[in-house]
């Protein structure tokens, strides 16, 4: 695969050992232009990086080696993972983003981070189910890569798990629904709410939930729908 090699200067000293990659963490560059994105990635100022950067016209380049640690997760978790820097690779695709103007993501670019996906996960024995965006292992920080990002066509190709098909939606008790749901986000691997409390932050979780899965109804409010795909991801075989 081709990939154009620009070093960012952001990345821990410390090579780390393959083994240790378990994640491929997906953003959204979230800035004007390609060219103020990349000077970002590259600047010390900043101390953010990520170890690809792919653009709109499908151009992969590579910005941290795989064998080095960037900086692009940030706080983080993801079931027994906390900041997932250390665990994982960054991939940025450039895009305006929510707050100048979020684009859906151009064919090019996907098809070219699929095949960099399933290159990634072979070498390093990913699990489908550890490719994740950044909003789902920070909800409360981050909604990249967002709505618009396409994991179905992820999922059709193997490198995400399919998406269940909702049937009928039966709820029995009304009364233990958000403990039900947030026991589902727990299994699945989502974490920064608390099983047994009300917080004022849920609504970010359900909303990082929604983004995942349920991409045209980011309520924030756990309506039959998210509960009962909250269960079916969470009872879903894993691999
Ligand atoms: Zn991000």
């Amino acid at each position: 695969m081709d990939f154009k090699k620009i070093t960012s200067a952001n990345y821990s000293k410390k090579p780390r050992k393959s083994s240790l990659i378990k994640f491929i963490i997906i953003h959204y560059t979230g800035m004007q232009s390609k060219r103020a994105s990349i000077e970002r990635l590259l600047s010390k100022k900043y101390k953010v990086s990520c170890h690809f950067l792919i653009d709109r016209k499908g151009e992969i380049f590579e910005m941290v080696e795989t064998f080095k640690v960037a900086w692009h997760a940030g706080k983080s978790k993801w079931g027994s993972y906390v900041n997932l820097n250390q665990h994982s690779i960054g991939i940025e695709l450039e895009n305006k983003g929510h707050k100048h103007g979020y684009q859906s993501y151009s064919k090019a670019q996907i098809s070219k981070l699929i095949k960099l996906c399933k290159i990634l996960k072979k070498k390093f024995k990913i699990k489908s189910s550890y490719i994740l965006g950044h909003s789902d292992i920070a909800p409360l920080r981050k909604i990249d890569p967002g709505e618009k990002f396409p994991w179905y066509k992820l999922a059709k190709k193997g490198i995400v798990i399919k998406t269940p098909k909702i049937k009928n939606i039966k709820i029995k008790s009304k009364a233990s629904i958000r403990k039900m749901f947030f026991s589902n986000l727990h299994k699945i691997g989502y974490r920064y709410f608390n099983k047994k409390k009300n917080l004022k932050t849920d609504i970010f979780v359900i909303k990082a939930f929604q983004r995942r899965y349920l991409q045209r109804s980011i309520s924030g409010k756990i309506d039959p729908k998210t509960l009962y795909l909250s269960h079916l991801i969470a009872h879903a075989r894993k691999n």
